[in-house]
């Protein structure tokens, strides 16, 4: 078990840079306790749900244990890779069957973006907890539904935000916190990639939900709310579009975007499929200011403050993550920054205000957070 003391050493903290690391703490305290295991099912098993069980292998309190998917083969793969019994093996017609499986405690989903909110909906039927990526629906309208089925349900809905538990990020939002930046004046936050094959279901609205702002858009809007600490009151945003082709009505390519925070902080952000290696955040402050780049990428995160490197320990981000949501699930534990089914839902309705001061051309206004 890693010590307090050794933990702020690792990190290079200070005292000064507290005020979220308890929680911080717990996520690495946890790893080497002898306590019950959450048992997942995934959901789709595409590129990330590979790379999210590969890093589960190392997790102490969360283990793969089923999956549901559409294609036989797959199937075969990850029993003979995770020793998955043939009972726990599900497709998406059977989904309703996980109801009376005594050994699975979750499903994360882990499918194109506008398949979440059903699939949710029928996890929740089934009585398990929800693990739902990122974005959670592809509206807010969805992402409530899923909140109040699964409350109606009395299972967990968590969504898949691997760097609300990320120790760089953390020690970012403990700087903020403290007050080492004074008043917070500004973030920016610029997240993209260069979108490769035409015939992905991310360039298909009726999979995805939408381009860019869905995907990777959603990083700068988590982060500028993360990075500054409060809930943004208006929106305002302009979009840009090179290739009608590849990006259909309905798939943005480039937007940027601003956010108005209460204090008067104020965000400028971009989200784009066009340009390669965007990952960067910036938060300036009266005092101080932090930069990080890359900022939300697997990793590893690297950035500086005023006071010089951000040195909190380089990790694997879904690990930890895996390990800390089975703290939530099965312990009650607090996450260092929330990851329910609210925080998900605050990013849906921004993003759905994007897409309106995109389409009107007006500032919109975003109340009752
Ligand atoms: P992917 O295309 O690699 O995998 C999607 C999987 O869903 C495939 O196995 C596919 O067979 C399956 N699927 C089930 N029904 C489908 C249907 N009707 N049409 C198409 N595919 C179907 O995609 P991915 O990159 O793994 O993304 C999946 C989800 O994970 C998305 O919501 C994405 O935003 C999210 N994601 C999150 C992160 C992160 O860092 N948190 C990173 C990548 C992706």
């Amino acid at each position: 078990m890693i010590s307090r003391r050794k933990f702020i050493q690792k990190a290079g903290l200070t005292a000064s840079t507290l005020p979220l690391m308890p929680a911080a703490e717990t996520l690495f305290n946890n790893q080497n306790q002898n306590q019950a295991v959450l048992r997942v099912a995934i959901m789709g098993l595409g590129s990330y749900a590979n790379r999210v069980a590969r890093a589960m292998e190392s997790c102490t309190r969360a283990k793969v244990v089923g999956v549901i998917s559409g294609t036989p083969s797959k199937v075969k793969e990850w029993q003979a890779r995770y020793s998955i019994p043939e009972e726990n093996c599900y497709n998406y017609e059977t989904i309703s069957e996980i109801a009376s499986n005594k050994n699975i405690d979750a499903v994360y989903i882990i499918t194109p973006n506008a398949l979440h909110c059903e699939q949710t909906l029928q996890v929740a039927k089934a009585g398990k907890h929800v693990i739902c990526e990122k974005p959670m629906a592809i509206n807010a309208v969805e992402g409530a539904r899923m909140i109040a089925a699964c409350e109606a349900a009395g299972v967990q809905l968590l969504i898949g935000y691997r760097m609300h538990f990320e120790p760089k990020t953390l020690e970012a939002i403990a700087l903020r916190a403290s007050g080492e930046l004074g008043k917070i004046l500004f973030f920016q936050g610029l997240s993209g990639f260069r979108i490769g094959n035409p015939n992905q279901w991310r360039l298909n609205k009726k999979l995805s939900g939408g381009g860019a702002m869905m995907d990777i858009g959603i990083y700068s809007i988590n982060g500028a709310r993360y990075m500054i600490g409060e809930e943004p009151t208006w929106v305002t945003a302009q979009e840009t579009k090179t290739d009608p082709i590849k990006f259909k009505e309905g798939i943005d390519e480039t937007i940027q975007f601003q956010l108005g925070f209460p204090s008067g902080a104020i965000a400028s952000c971009l989200s784009t499929y066009s340009m390669n290696d965007l990952d960067r955040f910036y938060l300036n402050g009266t005092k101080g200011q932090v930069e990080m780049q890359p900022s939300t990428g697997y990793g590893p995160i690297s950035g500086r403050s005023h006071l010089g490197p951000l040195k909190a320990p380089v990790v694997t981000h879904q690990t930890i993550q895996m390990d800390a949501m089975a703290g939530i699930l099965l312990n009650n534990e607090k996450a260092p920054v929330a990851v329910d089914g609210y925080e998900g839902l605050k990013d849906m309705k921004i993003i759905d205000a994007i897409f309106k001061a995109v389409s009107t051309g007006q500032k919109i206004s975003l109340t009752n957070w």
